[in-house]
Formats: C-alpha cells, sequence, structure tokens
C-alpha cells in the first residue's frame, strides 16, 4: 500500500476530527521517523511532548515487553509489584507526598478537579454546589465536557453545551488579576507553567512565584498543569522549578510512558490527596502494572541518560539559532528548554504553508493557533541535529513558501 491509499482509509473510514500533515509514518527511532515510502523526518513535535525520551527508546521497550509477558492489568481491586515501586520513584523525583494514576492528560485534570472541590467543602466549609476553581485565558487541559466548559478557544466548545459550572476565567499571567478573583468559595487555582496548546506563551518572570504566595496567603490550591511542561521538556524535571515553587497538585502525563502507553497522574502534598476514600475516584486501567513498570522505565531513562539537562543545552543553542533567522514577518522567536515557537505576524498567512515546506525538507512540525510554529523535538537531540534542523528551518524560513 502507498501513503495515499492509507490517507483514503483514514479518510473514509475515520471520524475527521483531525487535520494531519499528510505523511504517513511507519517507523521511529529517537529523533528520526520513517514513512511508508522511506522518507526520514526529524520529528519536532514529539507528540506533542509524549515522547521526550525518543522513539522507541530500547530500554522502555525492553521494560514493556518484559512486563506484558508477565501480567498487565489486575485492576486496583487487587494490588500488583509495580504500582508502588512507582510511587516512590515519583514522589523521590518530585519532591510529592502522594500519586493518583490516570491514563490520559484529561482525566488527570478530571480527578484534580474532583479532587480539590472535595477538599474545598471539607477543609474550606463552602456551601455544597458553590466551589469555584480560577483558570486563565487561552488554557488546554484537555477535551472532556468539563474541561471545554472553561476553554476559551470556540473550536473547543462550539457545538458542545450544556456546560460544567464553577470555573472562572482570568487573563494568564496576570497575578493581580487571580488576586482579585479569589472569592471565599475559591478552591483552586489551575494554571500551565507555559501555555503550550496556546503556542509556547511564557508568562512574565515572577508570575509562579506570585502565583503560589497568593494561593498560599487566601488558602487556595495552587494546580500546575505540567502534562507538557514537565519531565524535562523546558530543561527542568517540572517547569515550576524555574521560580523554585513547588505546587500543591502537579499533573503529569505525555512523556510519563515515553509515548509508548497512555499513562497520567496527579502529584500531591499529603493534606489534599487525603480527602479521596475508597470507592470515590477511579479509573480500571489506572496504576496498572504495564503502565507502573512503563512509566518507571521512563523515568529511569530520563534520568540516567540525563535528558532534561541536555534539554537546557540543546534548547538554548537551539533558541540562538533560531534567533539567527532572518525574515521581516517573523515576529517573535520564544522557548524555554526545547519547548520552541517562531511566531509570524499576521500578514504571514500562517505558519501552516511553512510547516508543509519543512516536511518537504524532512523536518515534521506543527502550526498551532495560525500564526506559530511549535517546535518541541525529543530531549535525545544532539548538537549536530540541532544544526541539521537549523539549517532546514533557515531555508524555509527565509523566504515565504510556494
Ligand atoms: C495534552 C495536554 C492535556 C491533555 O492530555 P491528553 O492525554 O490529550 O488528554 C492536558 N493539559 C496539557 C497542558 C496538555 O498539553
Amino acid at each position: 500500500m502507498k501513503a495515499a491509499d492509507f490517507i483514503e482509509l483514514e479518510e473514509r473510514f475515520g471520524a475527521h476530527n483531525y487535520k494531519p500533515l499528510d505523511v504517513v509514518l511507519t517507523r521511529g527511532e529517537r529523533v528520526w521517523v520513517w514513512d511508508v515510502e522511506g522518507r526520514r523526518y526529524m520529528d519536532c513535535l514529539s507528540a506533542y511532548s509524549a515522547v521526550n525520551q525518543g522513539h522507541c527508546h530500547p530500554v522502555i521497550r525492553q521494560a514493556m515487553m518484559d512486563q506484558a509477558a508477565r501480567l498487565t492489568l489486575t485492576s486496583r481491586a487487587f494490588r500488583n509489584d509495580q504500582l508502588g515501586l512507582l510511587y516512590r520513584e515519583l514522589c523521590q523525583l518530585t519532591r510529592s507526598h502522594k500519586v493518583l494514576p490516570m491514563n490520559s492528560g484529561a482525566e488527570a485534570v478530571e480527578s484534580a478537579i474532583k479532587t480539590v472541590r472535595k477538599w474545598g467543602y471539607q477543609h474550606k466549609g463552602i456551601p455544597e454546589n458553590q466551589a469555584e476553581i480560577i483558570v486563565c485565558a487561552n488554557n488546554f487541559h484537555g477535551r472532556t465536557i468539563t474541561i471545554v466548559s472553561f476553554s476559551t478557544d470556540p473550536a473547543a466548545r462550539g457545538g458542545f453545551s450544556p456546560f460544567t459550572p464553577g470555573f472562572k476565567i482570568i487573563p494568564f499571567g496576570d497575578a493581580q488579576a487571580l488576586e482579585e478573583a479569589i472569592t471565599d468559595r475559591t478552591v483552586a487555582f489551575l494554571v500551565e507553567p507555559i501555555q503550550g496548546e496556546a503556542g509556547v506563551i511564557i508568562p512574565p518572570a515572577g508570575y509562579l512565584r506570585q502565583a503560589r504566595e497568593i494561593c498560599t496567603r487566601r488558602n487556595v490550591i495552587l494546580i500546575l498543569d505540567e502534562i507538557q511542561t514537565g519531565l524535562g521538556r523546558t530543561g527542568k524535571m517540572l517547569a515550576e522549578e524555574h521560580e523554585g515553587i513547588e505546587a500543591d497538585l502537579t499533573l503529569i502525563g505525555k512523556a510519563l510512558s515515553g509515548g509508548f502507553y497512555p499513562v497520567s497522574a496527579v502529584l500531591s502534598n499529603a493534606e489534599v490527596m487525603q480527602v479521596l476514600k475508597p470507592g470515590e475516584h477511579g479509573s480500571t486501567f489506572g496504576g496498572n502494572p504495564l503502565a507502573c513498570a512503563v512509566a518507571r522505565a521512563a523515568l529511569k531513562v530520563l534520568v540516567e541518560e540525563a535528558m532534561v539537562e541536555n534539554s537546557a543545552r540543546m534548547g538554548t543553542y537551539f533558541l540562538d539559532g533560531l534567533r539567527r533567522i532572518h525574515n521581516p514577518l517573523i515576529k517573535s522567536v520564544r522557548g524555554r528548554g526545547l519547548m520552541l515557537a517562531v511566531e509570524f505576524y499576521p500578514e504571514a498567512g500562517g505558519a501552516r504553508p511553512y510547516c508543509l515546506a519543512l516536511k518537504d525538507c524532512g523536518l515534521l512540525c506543527k502550526d498551532t493557533h495560525r500564526d506559530n510554529i511549535r517546535l518541541s523535538p525529543p530531549l535525545v537531540i544532539t548538537r549536530e541535529e540541532v544544526d541539521w534542523a537549523l539549517e532546514r528551518l533557515a531555508e524555509v524560513l527565509e523566504k515565504p513558501p510556494c
């Protein structure tokens, strides 16, 4: 079968809820992927940061195969010999006290929302049905009904009402707005340390520190959604470390499995998580031994192969290179670690034509919010590979795409 045949099948039988670039991939290794016609590409999206460890990392693959041959699913009706080990390793790595394992990122967000609401009723004495959670404009936290209820993206919400109440939206990066939005019914502030899907929006320096201070002073739980920024993407294990703070709840997912399997988690301090009692929340697949074994290996290689440090080093080098690309249509170039973006002025006519041209040069990346190209290669990228990417980017971005 040819690429066109696979594409035709997807179009004919699949829901059309994505508009992918027409490249049909069949194999991956580290930062590289190959299409069904044998062409090689550098993956500068990393499945939205789910393959931080690089495609098909051999250590994670081996852990997955070994565990798959032993035991895959017990449900939480019984215990298994991987879950406790993952808990301990995650807590040591992230200075957390408690872990709630789930599968997708959206499920981790939903789990956090349930937890903080319950905490608000039990610990703050908020009247039933009155709990409020503050979120930011242009957020991305997932796709469930409750999560799109507090999205400001018309495409994410349109036609999906009625929505879940209990959310208040404030501008991102504005600590004063947070201070003013808090009432005696506020249970939590949910925020991304850097807004990923919005186009890699980095808040003003000190924002997270101020948010931490405000939440502590007003007895509001700070929830950081690090599903995309966490696990090395920004050059630290968690993005909160850039401002030396600790969230009360931290959400991770995506790279927690190195791209092998959906695994997510809510990391918590001891007080908040203890409101959940047996039977009040759960998931058939959450915390299953296969997920745990994969996640343990994914965390192990992240640390042992110094991927977080490499992300910081290569991120700075990549950003410097991007800044040397000259095109009057480029409005800004920004990033932290290997979470990078190039933004065009509206006159450029959108970033997608550039992404198509980059694909033809062997570099895969994604346009986001029309005018941005997001660049987030696997954290195992070498200096030579960054140079390779920068050559292609200079070639395509310095002249308008045809
Ligand atoms: C991807 C993402 C999610 C949702 O994760 P899924 O696994 O797709 O449900 C939530 N928050 C952020 C910041 C994300 O980037």
